[in-house]
């Protein structure tokens, strides 16, 4: 739209989404009444900021800050912040786009939000990192709270910076109530939100897999990234049996035929979480194959999980996975497959699950986080693993219902797109115009 110039990825979601959408409104056309479409692709509210911190030279430094408050149809704003060079007006808008329809299918109350800074914690001091979140949230703090907008983690923002934007929110509102999820377990976080989001995307590769008769037992599997979600996957895929076969970072990727074991994803996460390292540090220790500024996805595997971050695989990469057999991609990261990739996928018949339906675990345990705080009560990780898996079969089997095709076979692209877009859209026409 001329409206938004300068926008791709904002402008790719959109497409995404209303393309798959559009057969189901021309069969329900009151979904096109009283605007929702045009007011669906407006933030109602979207703040920018700068922030402005002291480095350890004493230097002063000015980063852009942002938050989008997309769509409260439903519950408060509620999406991760993220830290990340990258970072601009397009990339978030098209972050809480997704997640005013993932936050949906979840069946939690919980609108869709998302914000971060072109901030680059990399290579930053601890101080640096909490200078920085605290002047963030000095500017940020008055958009926020417990029924009006909730945010959490996301690339480049995990427990430290969750912990240092908590501790200042808590003392500029006065107020102990919670208004991060993904906060340490010592002050009001969840057992089991830092599994969540891999955890839930390898829960729902299992449903896809199990309901076309196969099981991820077995198989071997293709993960890109080794942050939060990766390692997560990665995990949970050698509980189920599988045998995960690479990881990347943004300067390359690493191939390990033999697999991964419980001791060296611990090094892995060691390398990543405590020295902030690369993978290719990873690949020298454990004498693995390492192929710099390259992606994963040229290694035959059954199934693949990117993990990363947006459009990290693309039409070609789509085309190599489906020519050495891959039978099913689930998305950890957000948007990480490009449109033609998403399409080549879904036309050769694989298993495909975008990243609103696999990858909700994260924010259905944020959820999930919220209600302990305000019951003011800690469940144990079995309650709320149970619940996760809960949640994420639920996802699928609403994507099952909406997404059915002719053949027998599930679209999971649309079945997404319409069960995350019905339930907005009713709330929205209920709540009449706001
Ligand atoms: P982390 O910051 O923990 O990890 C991000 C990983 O992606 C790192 O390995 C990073 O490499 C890699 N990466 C980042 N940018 C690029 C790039 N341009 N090219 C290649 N690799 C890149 O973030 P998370 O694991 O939390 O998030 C990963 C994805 O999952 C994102 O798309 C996020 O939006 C999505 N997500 C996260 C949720 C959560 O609960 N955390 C919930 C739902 C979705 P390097 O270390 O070199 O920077």
């Amino acid at each position: 739209r001329a409206r938004d110039p300068n926008q791709p990825e904002f402008m790719q979601a959109v497409k995404e989404v209303m393309t798959s959408l559009w057969p189901f409104i021309e069969q329900n056309p009151r979904y096109a009444e009283q605007g929702i479409l045009e007011r669906l692709v407006e933030p109602e509210r979207a703040i920018q900021f700068r922030i402005s911190w002291v480095d350890d030279k004493g230097n002063t430094r000015v980063n852009r800050g942002f938050r989008i408050q997309h769509n409260s149809a439903i519950g408060p704003f509620k999406g991760g912040m993220r830290f990340h060079p990258s970072v601009n007006l397009s990339i978030l808008k098209f972050l809480a786009f997704e997640q005013t329809f993932k936050n949906a299918l979840t069946t939690l109350p919980m609108g869709g939000g998302k914000g971060g800074s072109d901030f680059d914690p990399k290579g930053k001091s601890d101080a640096e990192v909490m200078r920085f979140c605290q002047a963030l949230i000095i500017e940020l703090h008055r958009h926020l709270g417990p029924d009006t907008d909730v945010p959490a983690g996301d690339i480049g923002v995990g427990a430290r910076e969750v912990g240092f934007m908590a501790g200042m929110m808590k003392k500029l509102s006065n107020s102990a109530a919670s208004v991060f999820t993904g906060k340490g377990l010592s002050f009001g976080g969840s057992l089991i939100r830092p599994e969540a989001t891999g955890y839930g995307t390898v829960y729902f590769a299992e449903e896809m897999l199990k309901h076309a008769g196969q099981s991820i037992e077995g198989f071997t599997v293709s993960v890109s990234g080794s942050g939060n979600v990766a390692q997560y996957a990665i995990e949970k895929c050698m509980q189920l049996g599988a045998k995960v076969i690479t990881v990347s970072d943004s300067h390359g990727a690493v191939i390990d035929k033999a697999g991964f074991t419980p001791a060296k994803l611990a090094e892995l996460i060691r390398i990543k979480n405590e020295e902030r390292g690369r993978v290719q540090t990873y690949a020298e220790r454990l004498g693995l194959v390492y192929e710099a500024g390259k992606r994963p996805w040229h290694v035959p595997v059954d199934v693949a999980l990117p993990c990363a971050t947006q459009n990290e695989l693309e039409l070609e990469d789509a085309q190599t996975l489906i020519k050495n057999g891959v039978r099913c991609v689930a998305e950890g990261a957000n948007m990480p497959t490009s449109l033609d990739a998403v399409e080549a996928f879904v036309n050769a018949g694989i298993l495909y699950a975008p990243g609103k339906a696999s990858n909700a675990g994260g924010v259905a345990v944020s959820g999930l986080e919220m209600s302990q705080n305000a019951q003011r009560l800690m469940w144990t990780r079995e309650q709320v693993d149970n619940k996760l898996h809960a949640i994420m079969r639920n996802i699928h089997e609403n994507c099952v219902l909406h997404g059915k095709q002719p053949d027998g076979g599930v679209n999971y692209l649309n079945g997404a797109n319409i069960a995350g877009f019905v339930k907005v859209a009713d709330a929205m026409l209920q709540q009449g115009l706001y």
